[in-house]
């Protein structure tokens, strides 16, 4: 399929125009960066790993009635979404406390929270992709109030599923943080999953061993990132 013009270039992708209306390429690059790109490496073959465990996902969710924006893969780096109006929001849910929640509540990391917990971030790159409440996303018009209710169930429904996913392959779910757009087209008008869900926007810990297999390697130097997720990619059966 002919890619269009470069409508985005993000850390980990960029979006061309897809040939029909509406459409959306997404290619997956090698990038990896981290502390807000402070830390940034190329990790040879991470796109085409998170290309396929994203299709994974997007396509159990589908099967499961959650929207998502994906419309099929297009090759090893390519795949073909839904255009929609990116809410201003990562939306993040939590089993397990680390990184930001451990370090801002004193939590050890690895403790089980009482229940799933959802956090927003205010995504903005200047400010560090903020905490905020559903108060000010209300408040500033990031989303209604309607919305952040369906995106709390939308949020807590991709959890039981990709939790469930993992623990059937030895790997917990600690947390992870997905994006949600709104589209107005002909055939959906609502809100879906946009962007990418892969070990960059998930913590997974192996059940056994506590192994990490997610993008904290490459922020902690743990080892080797492309490693971590062929390990997560095989034992899903995807490549
Ligand atoms: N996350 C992400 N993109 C971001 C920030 C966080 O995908 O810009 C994911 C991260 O990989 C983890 C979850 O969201 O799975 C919670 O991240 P946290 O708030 O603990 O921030 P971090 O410690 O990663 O800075």
């Amino acid at each position: 399929m002919a890619r269009g013009k470069k409508i985005y270039d993000g850390k980990a992708k960029t979006l061309f125009k897809g040939s029909e209306p509406g459409t959306i390429i997404q290619y997956f690059k090698d990038d990896a960066t981290a502390f807000n790109a402070k830390k940034h490496e190329i990790i040879s073959g991470k796109g085409v790993l998170n290309n396929r465990l994203s299709e994974f996902f997007m396509t159990g969710l589908k099967e499961l009635g959650i929207p998502t924006h994906f419309i099929k893969r297009l090759n090893m780096r390519e795949q073909l979404v839904m255009s929609a109006e990116i809410i201003p929001l990562e939306v993040v849910v939590r089993n397990f406390s680390a990184g930001s929640m451990s370090n801002r509540l004193g939590i050890k990391e690895g403790t089980r929270l009482p229940r799933p917990i959802v956090e927003f971030y205010y995504k903005n790159d200047e400010l560090d992709d903020p905490l905020v409440t559903e108060e000010h996303a209300v408040a500033f018009n990031w989303a209604t109030q309607i919305e952040l209710d369906e995106i709390v169930t939308i949020a807590l429904r991709v959890n039981d599923y990709l939790s469930g996913v993992m623990k059937a392959v030895g790997i917990r779910l600690i947390d992870f943080k997905i994006e949600i757009g709104r589209v107005f087209d002909n055939d959906y008008q609502g809100l879906l999953i946009a962007d990418e869900i892969s070990p960059d926007s998930c913590r997974l810990w192996d059940i056994e061993t506590g192994e990490k297999l997610d993008k904290d390697v490459f922020r902690r130097d743990l080892g080797d990132l492309k490693d971590a997720y062929t390990e997560v990619a095989k034992r899903l059966g995807v490549i």
